[in-house]
């Protein structure tokens, strides 16, 4: 019999093992690096979607469920800010000439939800933020403005992967940097 046979689906079982972990421990909020931001921004059709994944320090300083009043509304007003981010000064802003209008913003932080256990001392916890813009003129799309760095002083860096129909561009903002080039 060749081995080669016996040995496929043990390999193919490893990988599909090896993606859950990654999945799992960025769930979980591990192995983020503090000051660092990622981005994923891309223009399909009317549509600029932006994807932000944050360790929660960046945002709010700590990356645990809130313990003081002063900590409860910190987090409330981090929350709502990321909620609206077209409120100015506007966290992200495409080119006023394509008319993008904000149609949709989810934002979760599971550590700063009520109920949320008791995260051990060491424990990292990030925040996802998913944003949709429908552009009236999608062909005027040329730059998306970032208004991060002034927002949040603790972030230091941005790592942008931006994607298009016409391919795909990494970019890392360093402050203070604020534009990235949309692929169209
Ligand atoms: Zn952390």
């Amino acid at each position: 019999m060749d081995r080669t046979h016996c040995i496929r689906p043990a390999m193919v079982l490893a990988l599909a093992i090896s993606c859950t972990c990654g999945s799992a421990a960025r769930a979980a909020g591990k192995a983020h690096e503090h000051g660092a931001l990622r981005l994923d921004v891309a223009v399909d059709g009317h549509t600029l979607t932006i994807a932000m994944q944050a360790p929660l320090d960046n945002l709010l300083g700590f990356e645990r469920a809130p313990r003081t009043e002063a900590e409860r509304k910190a987090a409330a007003d981090m929350l709502a800010r990321l909620r609206s981010p077209d409120r100015a000064p506007p966290l992200f802003a495409a080119d006023a000439a394509a008319q993008c209008s904000l149609s949709r913003a989810e934002v979760s932080a599971p550590v700063l939800e009520p109920g949320a256990g008791a995260a051990a001392k060491d424990e990292h916890a990030d925040l996802d933020a998913d944003y949709e813009f429908s552009c009236a003129r999608p062909g005027e799309l040329r730059n998306l403005d970032v208004g991060l760095f002034e927002a949040y002083r603790r972030i230091q860096r941005i790592d942008v992967q931006v994607a298009g129909p016409t391919g795909q561009a990494k970019v890392t903002l360093k402050r203070p940097a604020r534009s990235v080039r949309l692929l169209r």
